[in-house]
């Protein structure tokens, strides 16, 4: 089967033929239909230090995928992934290991399903108390392991997640990246009041949308890439544009978003958020980023939430409802469709940033 490698530390990516892979016990084997680029597998392609902590190569990535289940093998097992933060420095393998669970009664042969990328443990104090998503030995679909750029692909059956089939198979593959502007918007609480939106790549776009949705009062969204701030006006008229914050905007929100990842975004974030506020952040920043405290922090009286990915389900029961309603509509946020052979050229685009979703056709 063709698929999508990382082969080796360092810049650049190979499409190549690989065997088709065997489920374990406690997985499923899907035929991939689409797969959807996200700016993580920009970083995985350049090798930015994250990814470098994060991936051991070779691997096959793509964690945004949507796919038909064709074999499980075993619900009765769960597959657990070897403790990522303590164990694998210790020497351990990076392997799936597997213990007796609840069978999962609900995916069958057929199904229409997508990936959680956070797979959990199921058993650290984390998921014993619900916070699936920030598990203490949590492994990453798509980056930690064998992800779904590829014809057929594993899922873990504890992270595989059945699709309504009242949404359309582009909207299926596109519905993790909304889940976490779902989170962010969901932790911001932002039914009427004034709301900014700092950045506009897809989970920005999604997060102004979802704004709307909830019921924001007024949401402004910023981002200095033109191309951006007009698909956010195809995708949600309701969202005013802005290069940047107004002089008159300094002080003003009630809830505001950091989705850029850049330094300066978060002191947009300081700077628009009023007295007694609160700032959600999702963009990671490549370097640390000052604050100042006291003029900020304590004279304001912040709070400051950040995001890890979604709540497990909770955040995709959120998401599916606003796909099934119509309240939310994903394929206006898709711009490209490539083969998966043609990956480089999808990726080339991703990187110059006048896109919004690219799609990879597989199956
Ligand atoms: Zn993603
Ligand atoms: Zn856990």
């Amino acid at each position: 089967m063709l698929a999508v490698i990382k082969e080796k530390a360092g810049q650049g990516i190979t499409v190549k033929k690989i065997p088709i892979p065997k489920p374990k016990k406690g997985e499923v084997l899907v035929k991939v239909i689409y797969g959807s680029i996200c700016g993580t597998d920009i970083g995985i392609y350049d090798w930015t230090p994250w990814v470098a902590g994060h991936l051991k190569p070779p691997i096959v990535i793509g964690h945004e995928v949507l796919g038909k289940v064709i074999e499980i093998n075993d619900s009765s097992v769960i597959a657990i992934p070897t403790p990522r933060r303590e164990k694998q420095s210790q020497g351990h393998k990076n392997e799936i290991a597997t213990s007796p669970s609840a069978p999962r009664n609900d995916i069958r042969v057929g199904d229409l399903v997508s990936s959680e990328t956070h797979i959990f443990c199921g058993t650290c104090y984390q998921c014993k108390i619900g916070n699936y998503h920030v598990c203490e030995n949590v492994a990453f679909y798509g980056y930690g392991g064998n992800g779904g750029f590829a014809e057929y692909a594993t899922v873990n059956i504890r992270t595989t997640w059945k699709n309504d089939l009242r949404i359309s198979k582009e909207a299926m593959v596109v519905q993790e990246p909304l889940g976490n502007s779902v989170h962010v918007i969901t932790k911001a609480h932002v039914s009427g009041k004034r709301v900014l939106i700092v950045g506009l790549g897809a989970t920005g776009l999604c997060a102004a949308a979802v704004a709307v949705a909830y019921g924001a009062r007024e949401v402004v969204a910023i981002d200095p890439n033109e191309y951006r701030r007009n698909l956010m006006q195809k995708f949600e008229k309701n969202v005013t544009v802005q290069v940047t914050l107004n002089k008159d905007e300094y002080n003003y929100f009630v809830a505001v978003c950091e989705m850029s990842g850049v330094a300066a975004g978060f002191q947009t974030c300081l700077d628009a958020v009023r007295i007694a506020g609160k700032i959600v952040v999702l963009g990671i920043p490549k370097q640390p980023v000052p604050v100042d405290v006291g003029q900020y922090i304590i004279n304001k009286e912040l709070s400051i939430q950040g995001i890890f990915g979604r709540r497990i389900w909770e955040t995709w029961y959120q998401t599916q409802e606003l796909l099934t309603s119509g309240k939310i509509d994903l394929t206006k946020l898709i711009t490209h469709t490539f083969p998966l052979a043609k990956f480089e050229e999808a990726m080339a685009i991703m990187k110059k940033g006048e896109c919004g979703k690219i799609l990879l056709k597989i199956g």
